[in-house]
């Protein structure tokens, strides 16, 4: 096949670089003029890509996993090893939640069903692809901790080996899943940012193939796959917000991005309103947003881990994806994160970790202040399973106390049951 991608461009100088003129796909990873702080962006062939990707082609493809859109993806051709099955997760129609909430038309997209549970899968998928491509042997990242399991499920399917580093508060089901994929794990005292320069430092000294997500510009790629599965799913009718989580910035900058190809293709008109949620107890991006100044480094207190991101890594696609799409940034309590658990739980069967719960609050918060209307169309992205974080979702909930196994214990509980009703 011939592959569509062809260079990148520095999202700080905007120095275009070609792909033609590389050895390897992987010769740089960060502009070479401006260094690390200089993210790539991948560039396409969207006149080719046109001929390729239509709506019917689309309806034809039978196979429904992120290589559908092999077209729009940095890789140069779908792997031929059997690789873990990721996208195709769900969109709801979020009725019951609509009708508590007065409004008119919402959707939550559950990414919370990939495979290993979070939307990463579809960053980590490309990582390992780009990997095999280059024969390399071994997968470095550091990570919150779903960044981390889904590069060590991917990667245990494709047989390829991963080191991998995160902070002392990784939440065990993360940690439990690094262990089970068989990876290299390094727990690193101290927060997150400890935990990234220990995997620069290893990436730099020993070579490996770098998982980071903001650092390896493919790796957005991956995630933008989540909003083509959204318009294929709404017959490219796109919503007029899309609601996602933000901690590093890479997932708001794969939204973005995803909608910019298919509207330079011409599968859908316009570009959706982009609304990026943080923890108020970690918003760089939110304040930098409100206030119009630089970005300042944070503490990272929130029960949302997988959002806590004191130095975000792609501040520029972060911010970028709000600005153009004219959506906005909010930030919510840890209160409202859990109270945003309890709804999508209760209302639509959805578990969603701490991280994730985050963007029905910010949706819920933005009604409130009237930037987001109840009859405008809303998807929200479901990022991360319930069940990594389990002690994440029992915080702030009444738990059940054990009670004696008696008739009598029995008809109190139905009592309270029924004098609670149904909701
Ligand atoms: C990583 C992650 C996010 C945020 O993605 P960034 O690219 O770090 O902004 C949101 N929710 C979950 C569950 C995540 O794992
Ligand atoms: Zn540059």
């Amino acid at each position: 096949m011939e592959h569509l991608y062809t260079g990148f461009k520095c999202t700080l100088c905007e120095e275009e670089f070609s792909i033609s003129s590389m050895k390897q796909d992987s010769d740089f990873t960060t502009c070479p003029i401006c260094g690390e702080k200089g993210i790539l962006d991948v560039q396409y062939d969207y006149k080719k890509i046109k001929n390729y990707l239509t709506k019917e082609t689309l309806a034809k493809n039978e196979d429904k996993s992120i290589w559908r859109y092999i077209h729009l993806l940095p890789v140069k051709d779908i792997p031929d090893k059997e690789m873990l099955k990721v996208g195709n997760t769900p969109l709801y129609k979020a009725n019951r939640l609509s009708e508590f909430l007065g409004v008119k038309e919402f959707y939550i997209k559950d990414d919370g069903l990939n495979p290993t549970g979070s939307l990463k899968d579809r960053a980590s998928i490309i990582a390992v692809a780009k990997a095999l491509e280059e024969d390399i042997k071994t997968i470095c990242c550091s990570s919150t901790g779903n960044a981390a399991s889904s590069l060590a499920g991917n990667a245990a399917k494709a047989g390829v080996n991963t080191l991998i580093f995160v902070p002392e508060r990784v939440p065990d089901g993360k940690l439990a899943q690094l262990i089970v994929y068989g990876s290299n794990v390094v727990k690193v005292q101290g927060d997150y940012k400890k935990a990234y320069d220990m995997s620069k430092l290893a990436i730099d000294t020993y070579g490996y193939y770098n998982r980071n997500a903001a650092i390896n510009p493919y790796l957005v790629e991956g995630k933008k796959t989540v909003v083509y599965e959204i318009c294929e799913d709404l017959d490219f009718n796109v919503p007029d917000w899309i609601v996602v989580s933000v901690g590093d910035g890479c997932s708001v900058g794969g939204v973005y991005k995803g909608l910019y190809d298919f509207k330079q293709i011409g599968l859908i008109d316009r570009i959706p309103k982009i609304l990026g949620v943080q923890a108020s107890g970690c918003n760089p991006f939110e304040e930098a947003f409100r206030t119009g100044e630089e970005m300042k480094i944070m503490d990272e207190n929130t029960i949302a881990d997988s959002i806590a991101v004191g130095i975000p890594r792609n501040p520029v696609k972060g911010m970028n994806a709000i600005i153009n799409s004219n959506g906005k940034y909010v930030a919510v309590t840890d209160t409202e994160i859990s109270e945003g658990k309890l709804l999508l739980g209760k209302y639509e069967g959805v578990f969603a970790e701490p991280a994730s719960s985050a963007s029905v609050a910010g949706y819920i918060k933005a009604l409130k202040e009237g930037i987001i209307k109840g009859d405008e169309s809303v998807v929200i992205i479901n990022t991360g399973n319930g069940l990594k974080d389990t002690k994440g979702a029992l915080i702030n909930v009444e738990i059940p106390t054990p009670v004696e196994p008696n008739m009598e214990q029995l008809n109190l509980i139905v009592e309270r049951m029924n004098k609670n009703g149904k909701s």
